[in-house]
């Protein structure tokens, strides 16, 4: 009997429950990934995330060959191709890991429903979180809306499991890649080529020759995030190994250094587990001396659990992605100013720091957080401008572009989602000198103002001759923020 294994947003062999699950029951397993129009064909998807993905498929597919199996890559709908899938192999299971995301909920309830209706199983698991968003409610048996209240629940609930061994057992220690398994016969890929309604669009019939999935992102250089398990695996030794994480508070708040692991993108794909990430804060927390060593891991693992927190929000409350999360916000009156919008996207607003930092997004396909904090602020509060334009056009250039994350980011920064603090605005100018206070990371990514003094890139002062084609600032911080409040105050409530 064969199973199928379904690949999503876990691009790994190692540390992957559903995975596991299958191989456990039987050797003869043969991946899938379905390159699906619904996402690949979406306005917003970033190029950078497809370099991301191709390139991880590609090393996937290998890993599928090392483990003595293959992973089949299907273009099309799911819903369609899985079902017909499974009868030509006469797959009786097919097993995936759950996802937490509306759209791709819907579909896994689609595809479920039609493989079920043939007489197959489908066998579904958690495995993108250290926690099922199941698990964590408030005492009166509510989803969590306030990530204080969530991270010590969630917290303690880590440290329950920590005590169970392997993640297969309910614990958190990681799994290891299924080696061993047994690929598709003859007979088999010849039903796959004579299957039902005509050959199934298989991408590639071999995964060895490789996988062409065309994509125009240019930053690979300038791109923090790795694709491929392997490389993931590298770089979260390298943060953990007496590396970064040792300083993560305050490293992590410095955008002009590399004081944070980069991994959001393999967290995002599923090329690194949240588990391996977790495995290897403990071991270096196993051999810190230092308070401050011990804290800066905690501080790194309130990071992973924000993560959770965003994705249990998405999946208790799908309506985040539609707007607003408190409601006297889908009447605040946007100005939504084209040209502004414009100026801020392409990181021409005058003011180096939010401009440093959109540039770093446009060509390496990622920014620092405390960045993204800052050119949102300054989108929302400064330019008045509907924080859903910033969170479409982060989405559409983002390696790591995540909807509950990105959404999370984006509600948080708008004052509009679940966070108690009613209204919060960034001054770039404090923000900048407080975090890039020799301007390193201004003119890493301005460098047409290499010339320019710290201070005046810092307040954005810049006399008009040192400008050389730099524009001028198009709003002025302390009148926009005025204006702000007052259209705040003004909401009817
Ligand atoms: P590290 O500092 O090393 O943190 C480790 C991991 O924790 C990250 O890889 C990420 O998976 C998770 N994490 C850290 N901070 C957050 C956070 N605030 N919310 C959720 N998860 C977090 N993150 C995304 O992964 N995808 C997005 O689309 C995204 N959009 C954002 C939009 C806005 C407006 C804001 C303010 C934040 C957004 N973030 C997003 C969160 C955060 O900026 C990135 O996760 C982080 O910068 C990634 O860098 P790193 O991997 O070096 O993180």
């Amino acid at each position: 009997e064969r199973w199928l294994f379904w690949h999503r947003r876990d691009l790994r062999l190692a540390d992957n429950l559903g995975l596991a699950a299958a191989a456990a029951a039987t050797p003869a397993v043969t991946g899938v990934f379905v390159l699906d129009p619904g996402i690949l064909e979406a306005p917003d998807l970033a190029p950078a995330r497809l370099w991301f993905l191709a390139e991880s498929l590609r090393e996937l597919a290998e890993s599928w060959r090392g483990a003595g199996s293959r992973l089949l890559v299907l273009r099309g709908d799911p819903v369609v191709l899985l079902p017909r899938l499974a009868a030509a192999l006469q797959a009786p299971v097919l097993a995936w890991n759950r996802d937490v995301e509306p759209y791709g909920r819907e579909r896994d309830r689609r595809v479920a429903a039609a493989l079920q209706a043939s007489g197959r199983r489908v066998l579904v698991d958690w495995d993108q979180l250290l926690i099922p968003p199941e698990a964590l409610r408030t005492g009166q048996g509510d989803p969590y809306r306030v990530y204080g209240p969530f991270w010590r629940n969630w917290r303690g609930q880590v440290a329950a499991k920590a005590g169970l061994g392997s993640a297969m057992a309910g614990g958190l220690e990681p799994v290891a890649a299924p080696s061993g398994l047994r690929d598709l016969g003859e007979q088999a890929l010849e039903a796959l080529e004579r299957s039902g309604a005509g050959p199934l669009p298989l991408v590639q019939p071999d995964p060895a020759t490789g996988l062409h999935l065309p994509h125009d992102f240019s930053g690979t250089d300038l791109c923090p995030c790795r694709p491929g398990e392997a490389a993931a695996l590298e770089q979260l030794q390298s943060f953990c190994d007496g590396g970064p994480l040792l300083a993560y508070e305050p490293g992590r708040n410095l955008p002009g250094e590399a004081g944070t692991s980069g991994l959001s993108a393999a967290l995002k794909f599923g090329t690194l587990s949240p588990r391996q990430a977790w495995a290897a804060a403990q071991q270096a927390r196993a051999l810190v001396r230092s308070t401050e060593a011990e804290q800066s891991i905690t501080v790194w693992e309130q990071e992973l659990a924000w993560r959770e927190f965003y994705q249990q929000a998405l999946f208790h409350f799908p309506e985040l992605a539609e707007g607003p999360y408190r409601p006297q916000w889908k009447r605040f009156p946007w100005e939504n100013d084209e040209g502004h919008f414009a100026a801020w996207r392409e990181g021409l607003t005058g003011v180096p720091i939010v401009d440093a930092a959109m540039r770093q997004l446009n060509a390496s396909g990622w920014m620092h957080n405390r960045c993204r904090m800052i050119v949102a602020s300054f989108l929302v509060k400064d330019l008045i401008c509907d924080w859903r334009w910033g969170e479409r056009a982060f989405m559409a250039r983002l390696v790591d572009g995540d909807l509950a994350a990105n959404n999370g980011g984006w509600q948080w920064s708008a004052s509009s989602g679940m966070d108690p603090k009613p209204l919060r605005i960034f001054n770039p100018a404090t923000q900048a000198a407080k975090f890039d206070p020799e301007a390193i990371y201004i003119r890493t990514w301005l460098p047409e103002l290499r010339h320019v003094s710290s201070a005046d890139l810092i307040s954005g002062a810049i006399a008009p001759l040192e400008r050389r084609g730099y524009p001028e600032q198009i709003v002025e911080h302390k009148l926009q923020q005025a204006r702000f409040k007052a259209l705040y105050a003004a909401l009817p409530r």
